[in-house]
């Protein structure tokens, strides 16, 4: 097979959550920084067609590219720190897979064969694995498959990847495994052992990992380094440790100061120099060294989760740093908030935004939030269903229409000044069906948006099946509420501002898809701005 693209292949052994992600991530930043066209792809072993129909429990936030796909939270990490779209090839499923694989052998593409895994479903992840290879676009395709080597669902992945090395040829296929070397406090020790069977584990399934990242909460000594290369085949240079970082952001430097970048790029026969970080430096020095702080209230009803809101999460950080304020973010359980301690939950806070979500659950203590903020003059950001509950409020308590609501909520409800899209009405599926990806939105000059953004046309991402009821457009208009970003096409609000208001903006999509290192989302930079002023007032 001839190629022109490199791969490099990233699993993970004895545990989940060692950050798999963040490390192809801070990988494909070196790279990228090295000057190679890099993307990384994530192969997620579950049977979900995708994350879409996924409560945030079980799998945090849904993340969404430009083309609509609703993807796992890492390719949020991946746009973050490469600053380059992803698009649904980036994120693979069990179930796209088999999905793909079934509607073949309908359609009699296997010729009366018998379908099974092996060859099948191993060539379908094979191929999915090089369409981005194929594409031309990029000189290094860093493919993560989630879960851990070992698990049964992983099993596939694994061999897809075994006869890929083995297609690719030397130099073209490596594979990076991910360990935890842990720290056993009673005998004082990090041991070992956890990341020999892991190794040997990829080796039962004919895989000898190139590299070894080893995540460590303490310094790996030289000695522990000889004894993991002897005995798990790898080169002692190969030996690279991931110490626990205070921030994310860090951990390219960490991977360069191990030199990550220069095995990887020996193992592929590729060029190493020293990748240019300038710009990533600089923002970490201003992230690093804020001048002052502010607190914003996050109001949701997975507060309790990281990961849930994990994308405003790191644009606060961007918009933070931007600002060179340190922004901390306080996780407000919408349940929780009423009309009587509405106060005692916002009052002390710089700015509030209330969070995307869909049901009924939490929904009037957003409502209570958006009136507080409101009346209070607290600078404000609703995204998507927490625009959707700034325009309940106000037509509730301004408009005068009591018993607003959105048809999400109430069915029948008298006023329901947030409906159902018209081209939703007909939708039964629940997965993949929403209103997904990238959409224009025209700005009305003058308004804040326009002023934000600096241009008069946008285009952001969305994920959503209710809009505002252009019915009662006029009215709520009338009353001081202005429809400042409307689609071009379909004329939906996609932006609403209170006109008496410092800084009261609702959003019906996600600018926090959007926000990277590189490109700080102008939305979020000045709500902090307006946080920030007020702080001063
Ligand atoms: N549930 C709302 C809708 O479907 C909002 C969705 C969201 O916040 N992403 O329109």
């Amino acid at each position: 097979m001839t190629t022109t693209t490199k791969y490099i292949f990233v699993t993970g052994g004895v545990t989940s959550s060692l950050g798999k992600g963040i490390i192809a991530a801070s990988l494909a930043k070196l790279l990228q920084a090295q000057g190679y066209r890099t993307t990384i792809q994530k192969l997620d072993p579950y049977i979900n067609v995708d994350p879409g129909t996924l409560n945030p429990y079980e799998h945090g936030e849904c993340y969404v590219t430009e083309d609509g796909a609703e993807t796992d939270l890492d390719l949020g990490h991946y746009e973050r720190f490469l600053n380059t779209p992803t698009s649904q090839a980036n994120n693979v499923t069990t179930g796209r897979i088999y999905q793909s694989v079934i509607e073949k052998e309908r359609r009699g593409e296997f010729l009366g064969k018998t379908v099974q895994v092996i060859p099948h479903i191993t060539d379908e992840i094979k191929e999915r694995i090089q369409i981005l290879g194929k594409s031309g676009d990029y000189d290094i395709v860093i493919t993560e498959i989630g879960g851990t080597v070992g698990d049964i669902e992983s099993l596939p992945y694994v061999e897809a990847v075994r006869q890929l090395r083995w297609d690719l040829g030397d130099n073209n296929g490596i594979v990076i495994h991910l360990t935890l070397v842990p720290f056993l406090s009673a005998a004082g020790e990090l041991k070992t052992k956890p990341t020999q069977h892991s190794v040997k584990t990829l080796m039962e399934s004919g895989i000898q990992a190139d590299i070894l990242v080893c995540r460590t909460e303490h310094d790996l000594p030289k000695d522990l380094r000889k004894k993991l290369a002897l005995f798990c085949n790898v080169r002692e240079e190969a030996v690279i440790q991931s110490i626990d970082a205070s921030t994310i952001y860090d951990v390219p430097n960490l991977m360069l100061q191990q030199g990550l970048d220069k095995v990887v790029l020996k193992k592929l026969a590729l060029n190493d120099s020293t990748p240019d970080l300038t710009r990533w430096n600089e923002f970490l020095k201003r992230h690093k060294n804020p001048k002052c702080e502010i607190t914003i209230g996050l109001i949701g009803k997975y507060v309790e989760l990281q990961d849930s809101y994990k994308s405003i999460l790191e644009a606060f950080i961007h918009a933070g740093a931007e600002n060179e304020v340190k922004v901390n973010v306080e996780p407000i359980h919408s349940e929780y908030i009423n009309e009587d301690n509405v106060k005692l939950k916002l009052g002390h806070l710089q700015g509030v935004l209330v969070a995307p979500g869909f049901g009924e659950r939490g929904i009037e203590g957003k409502i209570d939030a958006v009136r507080f903020v409101r009346e209070n003059k607290i600078p404000f950001l609703g995204i998507c269903l927490g625009m959707q509950m700034a325009v309940i409020e106000y037509s509730r308590n301004v408009v005068g229409l009591k018993e607003a609501n959105s048809t999400e909520m109430d069915p029948e409800s008298k006023y329901p000044v947030i409906s159902i899209m018209e081209d939703q009405k007909s939708i039964t599926d629940m997965g993949g069906t929403m209103r997904l990806g990238a959409w224009e939105c025209n700005l009305k000059p003058d308004s804040i948006a326009s002023k934000v953004y600096g241009s008069e046309v946008i285009s952001e991402r969305h994920r959503h099946r209710y809009e505002f009821n252009s019915d009662f457009k006029d009215q709520i208009e009338n009353a001081g509420m202005l429809a400042t970003g409307v689609n071009p096409e379909t004329n939906l609000v996609e932006i609403v501002e209170v006109k008496d208001h410092p800084w009261f903006v609702g959003v019906q999509y996600h600018p926090e898809y959007k926000s990277t290192v590189a490109n700080p989302h102008p939305l979020f930079v000045a709500f902090v701005k307006a946080a920030l002023k007020n702080k001063k007032k």
